[in-house]
């Protein structure tokens, strides 16, 4: 209902405190779980021996979540919301703002559900993220080139059409359904992890993971990576509010949000141990290790941890268990090839 309200914002900024007020719960991630079960893989957690000899014995572990359906793990919250969504509610179609993997992750899950999806993206949109969407059987339609013109389009076809919205990152059930993320490589792990890294954007995975993470076992240190170029949680927590930071050029094109939500602020505030920001060479350079040591074929906002393990600002003495999100594997060929 309140969706169905939405003017310029999304959501009032005071929604979510109501739903998170002790309300949400580490049970709710293993419900997750068990709830987006059929729509999403499992994916392989590998260990990464030849990362591992450039370090000082710490074991290295990857999870693979390229492998993920549509190439990401932004199925998991997106999944998460739709299946938690009323089937009336649904069946009048949904809608998302967005030119990347949430683009596609809701698309994907819209055709297997059987619902309608209408996707809002900038009219310089990338032709293989628009034909992405499509191949989903999404609708896309363009609306500027800002943010705001998307999220205004986005409320207007919420108001005409009563489209059910799927944000990529301030609603509760998509960051609980991310958080899936860090149960299922804990439990690969049998347990036993010491640190589990993450790349961080808006901030919703590191949200989702970091809270499963601390409400299984607050001993496992998490820490959320950033390129330099978009230091959004690293300004945000000096600054200890939700902020907006000025954008670089960074070619981790999933981690290129200027706008911290309070939403993600605050449970990275007082989940995620460490935040660290990584320089675009890094970057480069760990895409380059991963595909060709370890033979992932990993996008750019993927290897920003891996990134942070060169600029040495990771613990790798030995014995140490690392587990590191490998996000997504959805770049474009003549990208990677000039990369590699
Ligand atoms: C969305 C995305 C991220 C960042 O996730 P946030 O929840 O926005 O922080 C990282 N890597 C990939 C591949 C993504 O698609």
């Amino acid at each position: 209902e309140y969706l169905k309200t939405l003017n310029k914002n999304y959501a009032d900024k005071y929604i979510w405190r109501i739903i998170m007020e002790d309300k949400l719960q580490v049970s709710d991630v293993f419900q997750a779980k068990k709830r987006i079960k059929d729509y999403v893989k499992v994916t392989p957690l590998v260990r990464a021996e030849n990362l591992e000899k450039l370090f000082d014995g710490a074991e290295i572990w990857l999870k693979l979540e390229n492998m993920q359906y549509t190439g990401a793990f932004k199925l998991r919250g997106v999944s998460n919301k739709m299946l938690t969504t009323q089937k009336e509610e649904l069946q009048k179609g949904v809608t998302a703002a967005s030119s990347g993997n949430h683009a596609q992750a809701v698309s994907y899950m819209a055709q297997q559900l059987g619902v309608k999806a209408t996707i809002v993206m900038p009219e310089n949109a990338p032709k293989a993220k628009i034909k992405g969407a499509k191949g989903y059987g999404a609708e896309v339609v363009f609306a500027g080139f800002t943010g705001q013109d998307r999220d205004e389009k986005c409320a207007e076809l919420i108001k005409e059409h009563g489209y059910c919205l799927v944000h990529s990152h301030m609603d509760p059930a998509v960051i609980i359904g991310h958080g899936t993320v860090a149960i299922e490589a804990l439990e690969q792990m049998d347990g036993d992890m010491d640190e589990l890294i993450v790349p961080c954007g808006a901030g919703s995975l590191a949200s989702g993971a970091s809270f499963a993470i601390k409400g299984v076992n607050p001993d496992i240190k998490v820490t959320a990576v950033e390129p330099k170029e978009v230091p959004l949680f690293t300004e945000a927590l000096k600054a200890n509010k939700a902020l907006t930071v000025k954008m670089g050029q960074t070619i981790a094109d999933g981690l290129r949000i200027s706008k911290a939500e309070e939403i993600n602020f605050e449970m990275i505030r007082d989940n995620v141990d460490k935040v660290v920001a990584v320089d675009e060479k890094s970057i480069e350079e760990a895409l380059k290790l991963v595909g060709l040591k370890e033979k992932i074929l990993a996008e750019p906002s993927a290897c920003v941890g891996i990134a942070a393990l060169l600029e040495n600002k990771i613990d790798t003495s030995k014995g140490r268990r690392i587990c590191i999100v490998i996000t997504g594997g959805n770049v474009d060929a003549s990208l990677y090839a000039q990369l590699i």
